[in-house]
């Protein structure tokens, strides 16, 4: 250990040294007011922000991060106690190291082509959900470069395999596993679970900065509260790092440096391996030289429960294959969109009716297509002792999921508007029209085998056959609209309750409503029900609603108390129309924050991807800051899209009209729903009176905009 000590000391000691002479040459060029941060967080220097407590915006403020880190290498406590005793002192050293390669990367605005470098909040927040049900099982930070190319992409599709997403560092000057990736043709991206941070070790920090705001966007620590941090990543924060080829000081250091953090290192170079430490769960340090098994020793290590479906397909089967396109260049078939009609149906039929695990393929397959387009219908039919009808369109949604998992599959759109793609890839392999039914039924079972029990799947290649099977299919889907529409919080008895989130957010819960979906967007009412019939003892539970309290804030004395139980006794009452009273509380993954403007007596709404300023002077990031944690925070909720044009939206405040403001690309999306709720609700040409970031970005702005286009908001009654 003693020379470990001493490498660990001298790389604090030279990394602290380079942070004050670039600090220092910094200042003497830009002066000390420079602003120093990265791009797209509202926890400014993360790490900084999150142990120190320190709000670092300039470089005069970095200095104090040098004086803390220095403290800290020595081993003597910070002014809010932070130390850190394991190992000897090495991990504090390490942490030391971590602050000061943040600090490092700032100022030396650390960034490589291909590479995204800094990982912005907003990313964050949409591996949220991701997180909590179970498509991503965890993150790998891989630093290095495998032995061969082969072997760097075995080991990375071993990762997404197991639905784990890898972060790439780089040694810099060298080749490193992202180019290998690369030169294997594999396709990157955080759709494709693989996210190249940069091309040198210092890139490793990004990582940490990264795994650090969970703990202030989703687990509700503060500024400078380093003991629940840490506590929350070595729990909550399913990270681990694998070290490939040259184990060089920094990397050590850092290496040390990651252990507060609770993440296990596995290497595969000679190193003594280290045992369970305070911080880890099991081995702190593990070293793995076959590559056959780096993989399943990573998952092991950290303790990463994976929940994988089998799936006979003869290509790779994952979430992690969900977001790969299949280009025109290396197109075997397209079905639908403009080459062909094509269509998705599921329906239930009575048990006798349906054999189960029958796949049937009527028609032409890919082999036999005259062209690169065929005409496609995919019927699937299944049947339970009491199947619940209105369960059917949350299976159906389910077809886009499933067939985007097999790789070289690519499927948008639903209904009668899809348009599916098999790669020449995945034809080579085997991969055959059948194989669509093959899918579907092996995932319909595994994710709803509570409330099916069979699943019988036709598909249609010829155009006749398509055309007449979508015919009835177009009947039913109007059908099912219509009862859709019905679907009103009046007319049910029962919400349902969300605590999905609780892995990251303990203390947050949704409350689901017909008329209110999840904050995230992805859980309506019906997905709920679903969803507590499939697993009665799951995150979903049933709440009658009982006594109502305040039929406009939407109050129920039922619903209070289980918020009050199950917020861990944090949150005593829940209004579900409500922006201003007892707002419903964040966990961190909203798609959209409604935040109020007092000046214009309204309230504006900004979406996960606008990143632009908003007339309040914030961005999203920057408001999100304020939002999370499972805390409520009046005047600002975090909400999913589709209930910005509910009924129910902040009705106890007046509704949609309070709207002033949203980002353009938001209101497009939204243009038919928002005008036909306007004219439910009586409001003359309502669309154009929202403003957005075309015509108004500055509160004057706004106000001006407001005045001209005489928005309703204005005449309302006050909202404070
Ligand atoms: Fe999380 Fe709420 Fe979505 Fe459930 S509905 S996953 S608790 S955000
Ligand atoms: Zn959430």
């Amino acid at each position: 250990m003693s020379d470990i000590a001493g490498i660990v000391s001298a790389t604090t000691q030279k990394l602290i040294g380079m942070a004050e002479s670039a600090l220092a040459s910094a200042i003497k060029t830009k002066g000390e007011k420079e602003f120093l941060g990265f791009e797209g967080t509202a926890f400014y220097l993360p790490l900084a922000y999150s142990l120190l407590g320190l709000e670092v915006k300039d470089l005069k403020g970095a200095q104090d991060i040098i004086k803390n880190a220095l403290l800290l290498s020595e081993g003597k406590p910070l002014a809010n106690g932070l130390k850190v005793p394991h190992l000897d002192g090495l991990l504090s050293k390490g942490l030391a190291t971590l602050l000061i390669e943040e600090l490092l990367a700032a100022v030396l605005k650390l960034n490589a082509d291909g590479y995204l470098g800094f990982v912005p909040d907003t990313v964050l927040r949409s591996l949220g959900v991701q997180l909590v049900d179970g498509r991503i099982a965890g993150i790998a930070v891989v630093i290095g470069r495998a032995k061969d190319n082969p072997l760097a992409v075995k080991i990375i599709r071993g990762f997404q395999e197991k639905n784990i997403v890898s972060l790439l560092v780089g040694n810099k000057g060298e080749k490193n596993i992202k180019d290998q990736l690369v030169e294997e043709n594999v396709e990157l991206g955080l759709d494709n679970y693989i996210v190249p941070l940069g091309n040198e070790e210092l890139a490793s920090i990004f990582a940490v900065n990264f795994a650090i705001r969970a703990a202030l966007s989703f687990g509700g620590c503060k500024a400078g509260q380093w003991q629940e941090a840490l506590k929350y990543a070595q729990e909550r924060v399913p990270a681990f790092v694998v070290v490939l080829g040259k184990l060089s000081e920094v990397i050590v250091t850092t290496g040390l440096g990651v252990l507060n953090l609770g993440f296990p290192i596995i290497t595969d170079q000679d190193a003594p391996p280290v045992g369970k430490i305070e911080t880890t769960k099991y081995e702190a340090l593990v070293v793995e030289n076959n590559y056959e098994k780096i993989v399943a020793r990573s998952i092991e290590t950290r303790g990463i429960k994976i929940k994988v479906a089998h799936v006979p397909i003869p290509v790779l089967y994952g979430p992690a294959f969900e977001g790969e396109r299949v280009r025109k260049e290396n197109l075997k078939v397209e079905f639908g969109s403009k080459s062909s009609t094509a269509f998705e149906y599921l329906t239930a039929r009575p048990m006798d009716k349906v054999q189960d695990g029958k796949v049937e393929l009527i028609g032409p397959d890919v082999s036999e297509a005259p062209e690169k387009s065929l005409p496609l219908g995919i019927l699937v039919e299944v049947a339970a002792r009491n199947f619940n009808k209105d369960f059917e369109p949350i299976l159906e949604r389910q077809i886009h999921r499933y067939l985007n998992e097999a790789q070289g599959v690519m499927h948008m759109g639903q209904r009668e508007m899809i348009w599916v793609r098999i790669s020449q890839e995945a034809f080579d392999k085997g991969f055959r029209i059948k194989h669509f039914g093959t899918i579907i039924h092996a995932m319909l079972h595994k994710d709803f085998g509570a409330i099916v029990d069979k699943i019988q799947i036709t598909l249609f290649t010829k155009d006749e056959d398509v055309r007449k099977h979508l015919k009835g299919a177009m009947d039913a889907f109007t059908a099912r609209d219509e009862r859709l529409k019905d679907l009103v919080d009046e007319k049910v008895d029962t919400f349902y309750s969300c605590a999905l989130c609780q892995s990251f957010a303990p203390n947050h819960i949704c409350i689901i409503t017909p008329e209110r979906l999840g904050l995230c967007g992805a859980y309506s009412w019906l997905d709920a029900k679903a969803a507590f019939e499939i697993t009665p003892s799951g995150g979903n539970q049933p709440i009658k609603k009982g006594i109502c309290l305040d039929e406009r804030l939407g109050q129920w004395r039922a619903i209070n108390d289980f918020i009050f139980e199950k917020s861990n006794k944090t949150i005593n009452e829940v209004s579900m129309y409500s922006l201003l009273v007892a707002p419903q509380s964040s966990c961190g993954c909203f798609e959209c924050i409604v935040a109020l403007v007092p000046e214009a007596n309204g309230v504006m709404v900004v979406s996960r991807d606008y990143t632009g300023l908003t007339p309040l002077g914030m961005t999203f990031t920057q408001l999100a800051g304020s939002v999370g944690g499972g805390v409520q925070t009046p005047g600002f909720i975090g909400v999913g899209k589709l209930y910005l044009t509910s009924k129910k939206f902040i009705s106890s405040e007046g509704g949609l009209g309070r709207i002033v403001w949203m980002p353009k690309e938001l209101k497009d999306v939204l243009q038919a729903k928002i005008e036909q709720r306007a004219q439910a609700l009586g409001l003359s040409d309502f669309f154009g009176k929202i403003a957005d970031e075309t015509n108004a970005v500055t509160l004057e702005e706004l106000i001006g905009f407001l005045n001209k286009r005489k928005h309703p908001a204005l005449s309302m009654p006050a909202l404070i």
